[in-house]
């Protein structure tokens, strides 16, 4: 009997590894568009990492519209809903992007079959942010952002919005035991094409030296073939039911991650960047450029995550980030990127 699964926003980073690893496991999947002009790119994509696109179908439908939906989840057995604005400049209204992240995450569970295992794409930005954070401190399965803290970014609490909003109508309806969440935290390792998102685009503007210097800011990071590992696991391991499942095992500065680029690939190292702003220069530099603004919340504080559990829980052994930073400007290089 076929087992087709849903995946939502198929065209994106994270979600093309999903859906790569779904049809190396014999799944048939539909992957949502919400321009499936973008769909013989996918198909070459995935194809040539090795995945049997005769099993891969498509169907139009965006986070913000009714349409669709109801069509793309009939017949699926799991739904992967891994697609949510991710812009690499935050807009300056901070809910701008909850109507597509809060709103699609419902029409999605709304759509789904009764009886599907979903797995939600959240994110650790829905875990670590609150006032007064210390320096250093540690990312549990439990912890939540303050959305009423002033330095978020748009995407931080569209995140929280629709993870909270996601939780709330399991919940209410009774389902709460077929949900798990993925919560990633900042993800590298390699993009199958040229439509990187915004996690590659650091490494991206690294390689390339668009920055002179970089902002005092740290996240844990993890490779995106971990992070579709734990998607499959999740949809498959009725113990993840009901969890947050925090994807990430060490956490890297942004000065680091020069670091092992330049040490990497010496012919660029005179571009990427060895120097750190102070936190003060880069609030100044955030007025200006909204690429800067993302990371203000950042400013100063060390995240690490407590992942030991979702190890236990799917048998998922984190690949070291310094492999995840360099598998993915190795991808770079590749798709001729950078
Ligand atoms: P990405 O490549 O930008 O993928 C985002 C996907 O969402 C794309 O397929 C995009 O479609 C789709 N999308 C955006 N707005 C939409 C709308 N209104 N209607 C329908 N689809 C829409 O980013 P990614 O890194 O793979 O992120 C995937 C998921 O992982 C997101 O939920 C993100 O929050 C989460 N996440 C990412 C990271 C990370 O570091 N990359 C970390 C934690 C969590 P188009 O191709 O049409 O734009």
């Amino acid at each position: 009997m076929s087992k087709r699964i849903l995946v939502t926003g198929v065209s994106g980073f994270i979600a093309k590894h999903v859906a790569l690893q779904l049809l190396q496991k014999g799944y048939d999947v539909c992957g949502t568009l919400r321009a499936l002009n973008k769909a013989d790119q996918i198909k070459k994509s995935l194809s040539d990492a090795g995945g049997d696109i005769s099993r891969l179908s498509f169907a139009a439908a965006d986070l913000t519209k009714d349409d669709g939906w109801e069509e793309a989840a009939r017949g699926c057995v799991g739904v992967m809903h891994v697609a949510s604005p991710f812009p690499v400049a935050q807009p300056s209204n901070r809910n701008a992007l909850i109507p597509a992240a809060r709103g699609g995450v419902l029409r999605v569970l709304k759509a789904a079959d009764k009886s599907a295992r979903i797995v939600i794409t959240s994110s650790m930005v829905a875990m670590m942010y609150r006032p007064n954070r210390p320096e250093t401190f540690t990312v549990e399965e439990a912890d939540w952002t303050d959305t009423s803290w002033k330095s978020l970014s748009a995407y931080i609490v569209s995140k929280t919005e629709a993870e909270k909003a996601a939780w709330q109508t399991a919940v209410d309806g009774g389902y709460k035991h077929r949900i798990t969440t993925v919560n990633p935290g900042l993800v590298f390792g390699p993009a199958l094409d040229d439509d990187i998102g915004a996690s590659l685009d650091v490494i991206r503007l690294l390689m390339t030296g668009a920055y002179p210097a970089v902002p005092p800011v740290s996240y844990p990071v993890v490779d995106v073939r971990d992070v579709a590992q734990i998607h499959v696991n999740a949809l498959e391991n009725p113990e993840t039911s009901g969890r947050r499942l925090i994807a990430a095992s060490e956490t890297l500065s942004l000065s680091d991650i020069a670091e092992i680029l330049r040490q990497a690939f010496p012919d660029r190292a005179g571009k990427i960047p060895s120097r750190v702003l102070p936190a003060w220069l880069v609030r100044l530099l955030a007025v200006v450029d909204r690429n800067i603004a993302t990371v203000l919340a950042d400013l100063g504080s060390v995240p690490q995550a407590d992942s030991d559990y979702v190890r236990a829980l799917t048998g998922v052994n984190f690949r070291p980030a310094r492999d995840a930073v360099i598998d993915a400007a190795r991808s770079l290089e590749r798709i001729k990127s950078i």
